[in-house]
């Protein structure tokens, strides 16, 4: 069975990566701008970042037969830098018209600042302005509840919000029904140890049903696994789960939710 894999950090993986995901049935990613393990000094580094999301990243992926597609942004750990924030929300329009963007993000919180909320708010603007679907990154552990309320506040007070073109990625047990109820896609990161695990991926499907929900690895430079979505597939499989339902989740819901994009061509 084929899947997507709608949100992992492909420039921080090897090409092995590539190959074992096409082997796994990989069909497609999508790779969200994000924190490189380091901060970036200035706004020409992130032009070269997303010129890497937006051509390079697309024909390496090409090599082993996945789409990639992709998403951009200023992280919220480099957003409490607004100034150089604002410099690279600038920079964001040149690319949007390229085919693979899909929207903005992955934009949300980190810490829970001021200047996060400021650069987050600023990053919905652009998204309201050129009508791009938006997909957020909700905070680690401890932050998490807190920094998860702080942005759905923020996505109720700004009225062009359209809840279904946004996903509320990082979602955990604590989280999941407060985005879900709201009108938003979510997104399960499934890692071996903090966030979901497989197993806890699937009880939240058993618990909440498969609709505006998405499975992904957020594989990147640090401790993940690029193949946790055939993980998560396994395990739904595992627990006799029909094919229909495990195609949905990891294959037809992030499909639905990209088709939106104004860039989109199928
Ligand atoms: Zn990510």
């Amino acid at each position: 069975m084929n899947y997507i894999d709608p949100h992992i950090h492909m420039v921080s993986r090897t090409t092995d990566d590539y190959q074992r995901m096409a082997y796994a049935g990989c069909a497609a990613v999508s790779e969200p701008a994000f924190w490189a393990g380091f901060d970036r000094g200035t706004a020409a580094a992130f032009h070269d970042y997303f010129r890497q999301l937006t051509d390079a990243e697309p024909k390496r992926a090409a090599l082993f037969g996945v789409r990639h597609y992709c998403w951009l942004c200023i992280n919220a750990k480099e957003a409490e830098n607004v100034t150089l924030s604002r410099e690279v929300i600038r920079l964001i329009p040149e690319f949007l018209k390229l085919p693979n963007v899909l929207g903005i993000g992955e934009i949300g919180l980190n810490k829970n600042t001021p200047n996060e909320a400021t650069v987050f708010q600023e990053h919905l603007d652009l998204a309201a302005r050129t009508n791009e679907l938006v997909l957020i990154h909700t905070p680690h552990l401890a932050d998490k509840y807190k920094g998860t309320r702080m942005i759905l506040d923020m996505l109720a007070n700004d009225k062009r919000v359209q809840p279904h073109r946004v996903c509320v990625d990082h979602v955990e047990e604590h989280t999941i029904r407060p985005a879900l109820d709201a009108g938003f896609w979510v997104g399960m990161t499934l890692y071996p140890t903090t966030k979901c695990t497989p197993a806890r991926a699937a009880d939240l499907i058993e618990t909440y049903g498969p609709e505006r929900i998405l499975a992904n690895s957020a594989g990147d430079w640090g401790k993940s696994d690029p193949l946790a979505v055939p993980e998560l597939m396994q395990e739904l499989k595992r627990r006799g789960h029909p094919e229909a339902l495990v195609r949905r989740v990891v294959y037809e819901n992030p499909l639905q939710f990209w088709r939106q994009s104004n860039n989109w061509r199928e």
